[in-house]
């Protein structure tokens, strides 16, 4: 059934304060409204008062420093795969923003809204974890700063409070000299949530891995880290053998669920095949 429009109320926030006010009375933010207005369509929205953040200033665009890349909540996917320092800096994050729905909703979603949705088939947060950002939250207490890796604590769980939105997300540009993958499968190329993704990264010297960083979504109630197979990795010069057994450690690790997209079954082998890929492209 479809949703009553007069149960909904929808108002306009210019600026943080307002959003502040808007968070105090019990109302919800809305950003590009391309997870809510889905909810709305099928009639599982919850009648209750929604405010448009677009207007704020504080949480548009992509500001870059010497030491830091901070991209405003409302970043859109297609800000994100058209910026040139995010293209050489953190090209999974321009992949993953690729990969998502199609052009519609790349110019519309931002990423404040896909992080704060908080589903596990999400496709930026794998590479977010992997890039270690921050996630800076604001208040009217003022602006709280995450590691990311602490943000989802849950399926459609997270570590945001009723009065903070979303502000920022802050990365370093540390990672020139890593291999950066970025492999998404679903039931076609565009307009797919995914069965399963991978985001790594990792640094090769001589063949022997210095540092390396595997996440995967789609497979857990949050987007993991998969940090039992990058200790037994680290250090390590790869073969064929030391592939085999990442793979068997990632199916310890992992114990995806079936559901409407897939079984836990395929989601363990195609996450298995999707780390031997990232790997014999880096040896
Ligand atoms: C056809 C279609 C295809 C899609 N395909 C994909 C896909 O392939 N991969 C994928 O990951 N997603 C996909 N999505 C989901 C969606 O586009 C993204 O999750 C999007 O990034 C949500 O951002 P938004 O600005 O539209 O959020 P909104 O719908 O405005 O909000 C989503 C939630 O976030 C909250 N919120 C928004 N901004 C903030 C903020 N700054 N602070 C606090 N809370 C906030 C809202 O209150 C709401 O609860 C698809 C959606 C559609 C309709």
């Amino acid at each position: 059934m479809r949703a009553y429009l007069p149960d909904y109320s929808f108002h306009r926030a210019k600026t943080l304060t307002e959003a502040f006010s808007q968070l105090e009375a019990g109302a919800k933010p809305f950003a590009g409204g391309t997870d809510i207005m889905v909810l709305l369509d099928a009639g599982a929205l919850p009648p209750d008062n929604y405010f448009d953040i677009l207007a704020i200033k504080e949480l548009q665009g992509i500001r870059s420093t010497k030491k830091a890349l901070s991209l405003g909540a409302l970043t859109t996917y297609s800000e994100i795969r058209n910026h040139k320092l995010i293209q050489s800096n953190f090209p999974i994050l321009c992949a993953s923003a690729r990969e998502v729905g199609a052009i519609a909703i790349q110019n519309r979603g931002t990423i404040g809204g896909n992080i704060a949705n908080s589903s596990p088939a999400a496709d930026l947060p794998p590479g977010l974890l992997v890039y270690e950002a921050q996630i800076n939250l604001i208040s009217k207490r003022g602006l709280r700063t995450l590691d990311y890796t602490k943000f989802h604590l849950g399926y459609k769980k997270n570590e945001l409070q009723k009065d903070e939105l979303i502000h920022s997300i802050t990365l370093k540009p540390e990672f020139q000299k890593h291999h950066h993958f970025w492999r998404k499968v679903g039931s076609r190329r565009s307009q797919a949530i995914s069965k399963t993704m991978i985001a790594a990264l990792a640094k090769v010297n001589r063949k022997r891995i210095e540092d390396i960083r595997i996440a995967l979504g789609s497979v857990a109630p949050t987007a993991v880290r998969c940090l039992e197979v990058e200790t037994f990795l680290k250090g390590k010069i790869l073969s064929p053998s030391t592939i085999l057994e990442a793979k068997k450690i990632l199916s310890r690790d992992l114990h995806p669920i079936d559901d409407i997209r897939s079984t836990g079954k395929y989601r363990l082998i195609v996450s298995q095949n999707m780390l031997e890929e990232f790997l014999c492209g880096i040896g």
